[in-house]
């Protein structure tokens, strides 16, 4: 899941759009959706499960054109209630590029108001997890761009229907894997039901093998038959050992893939929450506002209380952030993270927040090469074919200072989604929703469980009671006993500011490299910042503010000239805010840990790193953490808010696994039991 594959190549010499790899169109172009509708849609009887469910999970193997999610969705809109959610999950190895995504799309001018939708939002041929939400939330598509196997394997989800399509088993036979077959039934539960156009017996073999009841229905059209059923979790042992006689399937399907999860047990999830809705969250910085914003969302009761005057006092404080991701040459779990955030924010602001100019301008964003070597490394990241170049781009020194509208001193790569925000405004805005009350100038002290509910209480002894709390207090997190186990340090950061600069250069594009610089944002320009470990002073310093000249000088010399001038003959203004960060650079998300109880549950990781325990983990409940963004806020807190939601509410995660395992509050203690450090 870490290159990207290549994007799918389309014949469209016959109407319908042909792909060249597996020579079978996507679609049959005269009854394409009547089709989609008696195998996919009536076969699991969707129309009256919308009906009745408040929310369904249909996940499909083979996204392709999208016609099968926008004719569900389109459905769901006619059959289901207001409240209703409806969660899509689906994969797909080679996806469609978004010229023949439109295309395609055009045939079907009934669904024209839904695809729409979805060509806006369709993601970068970027591997791993994209979370779109459509509808105000109502309607979420979770695709997955990779192999099936290999992202159903990364998948924590419920399904309740499963969509088989993909090309059929004589033309696509390494995805019909009994591989896939156990990854469709791990994430079934008894009553899951399925449909497939094709009557394959290596797919009824399958599926029987795996627990499902199949049976063999009507086919649409000319077709003869397909195959329903539904999950039962009973496995035929007669079709397992055919199955196991299998060869060419087991020949596609190494046996370590057919593990079915990758987890290990400390890194399991609280099951879904089921008290009343109500959630406490502790800290109205971006990870709090996140978190409140994703959970109201959900209709979650939401107080968000915080110990300054206002919300967004602290680390989210500055005029301007730069919102982009850091990438390395060769992608590594930390990376593959921060991209997703990356472009899960780049996304949710360009689709809520299009007409805020002054909280968000995707005006794109330049990381200049700082060395020889770095240029060198940037060159190699761009020809490694691991990002596409609607994500990142190279430009030369020429190319670059005409992107930013001044000279630039070198090259760099230019990241077009990329751009800057206001921290303060965006956290008002998601804090400013129905559901969340805000409470400022409360400072919670203490946390204790009471029956099935916390209690915060108050430094003037208030006491503010839910179901759910989330500590997002960055370093004050410490407080916490629940939480004083958790390795956060904070670092401080200035960055200098001006008033309205005339005579300066316009800068057209954020700049950064050792340091950044916005376009000027109401005539007044930010730029920063400094990087001070084991210092917690609050002032204003005149040895910050040349540091941060001299890193804009570095970039652009014009610009430095006209920043250094205006600091002699005016003075730079400034705000010093604290980062909170881990050791390993990532965020602390999840549920947290009972300290004392995974020191005796997985002791033995003291004796063997490899040994295999199977102990669930234990949690305090309804406890969560969402804190040490460093300086990555505005990637990883949006998504950091979708990630809790969806653990509380039992809903598919935005993100694989392995990386949702890699920011768990718990796994300070794995690493350091292993290491033998406690
Ligand atoms: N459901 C699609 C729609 O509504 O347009 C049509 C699916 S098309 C018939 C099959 C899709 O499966 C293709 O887009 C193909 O690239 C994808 N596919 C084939 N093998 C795959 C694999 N191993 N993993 C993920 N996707 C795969």
């Amino acid at each position: 899941m870490k290159k990207p594959n290549k994007s799918a190549n389309l014949d469209w010499s016959s109407e319908a759009p042909l792909s060249t790899k597996f020579n079978d169109i996507y679609f049959s172009i005269e009854n394409g959706l009547a089709e989609t509708t008696h195998v996919f849609l009536d076969s699991n009887a969707l129309s009256d499960r919308f009906k009745t469910t408040e929310s369904l999970t249909i996940a499909e193997t083979g996204f392709g054109t999208g016609l099968n999610f926008l004719t569900a969705w389109a459905l769901f809109n006619e059959q289901a209630p207001a409240s209703a959610k409806l969660h899509f999950i689906s994969v797909e190895k080679y996806p469609i590029a978004p010229d023949d995504l439109t295309k395609a799309l055009a045939l079907w001018p009934e669904l024209n108001e839904l695809s729409e939708q979805l060509i806006a939002q369709y993601p970068s041929n970027v591997p791993g997890f994209h979370r779109l939400c459509f509808d105000n939330g109502r309607v979420t598509l979770t695709l997955m761009l990779g192999d099936a196997v290999e992202c159903y394997r990364q998948l924590d989800a419920q399904v309740d229907a499963w969509f088989l399509d993909g090309f059929s088993p004589a033309k696509n036979p390494d995805m019909w894997s009994p591989a896939l077959f156990k990854q469709v039934a791990r994430l079934s539960k008894p009553g899951t039901t399925f449909a497939t156009f094709t009557s394959a017996g290596i797919v009824k073999r399958g599926l029987r093998a795996v627990g499902f009841q199949v049976k063999r229905t009507d086919g649409f059209g000319p077709k003869w038959d397909m195959l329903t059923g539904c999950f039962t979790a009973e496995a035929s042992t007669k079709d397992t050992a055919l199955m196991e006689e299998t060869k060419p399937m087991e020949e596609t399907a190494p046996m370590e893939e057919t593990a079915p999860t990758l987890s290990p047990a400390w890194f399991q999830l609280p099951h879904k929450h089921t008290g009343d809705r109500s959630a406490l969250i502790i800290g109205a910085g971006i990870a709090g506002c996140s978190t409140a914003y994703s959970l109201a969302k959900r209709g979650w009761k939401v107080t968000l209380v915080d110990k300054n005057t206002r919300i967004a006092a602290e680390g989210s404080g500055n005029r301007q952030g730069a919102l982009y991701a850091k990438l390395p040459v060769e992608p590594i779990p930390a990376s593959r993270f921060h991209l997703s955030g990356f472009l899960y924010s780049s996304n949710f602001l360009t689709q809520n927040l299009a007409d805020h100019a002054d909280i968000w301008s995707p005006c794109g964003l330049l990381q200049l090469a700082a060395s020889d070597k770095e240029l060198a490394k940037q060159q190699k990241l761009v020809k490694s074919g691991n990002y596409p170049d609607s994500v990142v781009r190279f430009a030369d020194q020429c190319k670059a200072s005409a992107i930013a509208g001044t000279p630039l001193s070198n090259s760099g790569l230019f990241f077009p989604d990329a751009g800057w925000v206001t921290p303060p405004l965006l956290c008002q805005w998601l804090a400013d929703q129905p559901n969340i009350t805000v409470v400022t100038d409360t400072e919670i002290t203490r946390l204790e469980r009471d029956d099935n509910h916390w209690k915060g209480y108050t430094r003037n002894n208030q006491i503010l009671t839910a179901s759910v709390a989330v500590i997002a207090s960055a370093a004050d997190s410490r407080l916490f006993e629940q939480l004083n186990h958790l390795p956060v340090q904070t670092i401080r950061g200035q960055v200098s500011l001006t008033n309205a600069v005339n005579d300066a250069p316009q800068l057209k594009t954020v700049l950064c490299s050792e340091g950044y610089i916005s376009p000027a944002k109401e005539g007044r320009l930010c730029f920063g910042a400094t990087f001070d470990l084991r210092d917690d002073a609050t002032d204003i310093r005149d040895s910050g503010h040349q540091h941060n000249l001299a890193k804009v000088s570095d970039m652009a010399p014009e610009l430095g000239d006209s920043l250094s001038q205006y600091h002699t003959e005016k003075g730079l203004d400034g705000r010093v805010g604290f980062r909170c960060a881990s050791p390993d650079k990532l965020p602390i998300i999840g549920p947290v840990p009972v300290y004392e109880s995974f020191l005796n549950d997985y002791a033995r990781l003291r004796h063997d790193a490899k040994t295999v325990i199977d102990t669930p983990p234990h949690h305090f409940p309804g406890l969560f953490a969402n804190l040490a963004h460093g300086s990555k806020g505005l990637i990883s807190g949006p998504i950091s808010g979708e990630i809790i939601a969806s653990m509380l509410d039992n809903e598919p995660l935005p993100l694989e696994k392995e990386l949702v395992d890699k920011l768990s509050p718990a796994r300070f203690i794995i690493k350091n039991l292993i290491r033998r450090a406690i």
